[in-house]
């Protein structure tokens, strides 16, 4: 898993900035593409063919949107939460959601609503997220990790 080691990474100025402020290091994107890309687990975009691939190597999950450029790799984005995604449990969506417009390349099937557990601390919950039909990968939005995850995160540290 480490012949992806040497590849280049691309980012514009304002990215690395970002990933600096949040704390992602270029390891922690290695990480992420080095199981996306050896195990062709990621998902795709339908328009823009970015893909975004998550891993959790200790106890952050990070996820990168990226494409395949030059032999290497250029990153658009990068987040990290710490709320747990406990996979495999999904269950039918609360309510239904706008069309997603990413694809499981896994299994080649777009994503579609579906009610996923989450961990964190003590507490579990269920939230709808955008998941694979078939293997029940889920997409966790760049929006939902440093919003919404990361609001929860810190009301349960505070109790
Ligand atoms: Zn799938």
């Amino acid at each position: 898993m480490n012949n992806d080691d040497n590849r280049k990474l691309y980012m514009e100025p304002a990215v690395r900035k970002l990933l600096e402020d949040r704390g992602i290091r270029e390891e922690d994107l290695r990480q992420v593409l080095a199981v996306a890309e050896g195990e062709g687990r990621f998902h795709s975009h339908r328009t823009t063919g970015h893909r975004l691939a998550h891993a959790t190597p200790g106890k952050v999950t990070y996820w990168v949107e990226y494409v395949q450029e030059d032999g290497g790799y250029r990153i658009f984005t990068a987040y990290s939460h710490r709320m747990k995604i406990l996979e495999g449990f999904n269950m039918p969506p609360r309510k239904e959601g706008e069309k997603v417009d990413w694809i499981c390349a896994a299994c080649d099937l777009p994503l579609e609503w579906a009610a996923v557990k989450l961990a964190y601390l003590d507490e579990t919950f269920v939230a709808d997220l955008p998941a694979c039909p078939a293997c029940q990968r889920v997409l966790v939005s760049e929006e939902n990790a440093v919003v919404k995850m990361a609001m929860a995160e810190r009301m349960l540290e505070d109790k």
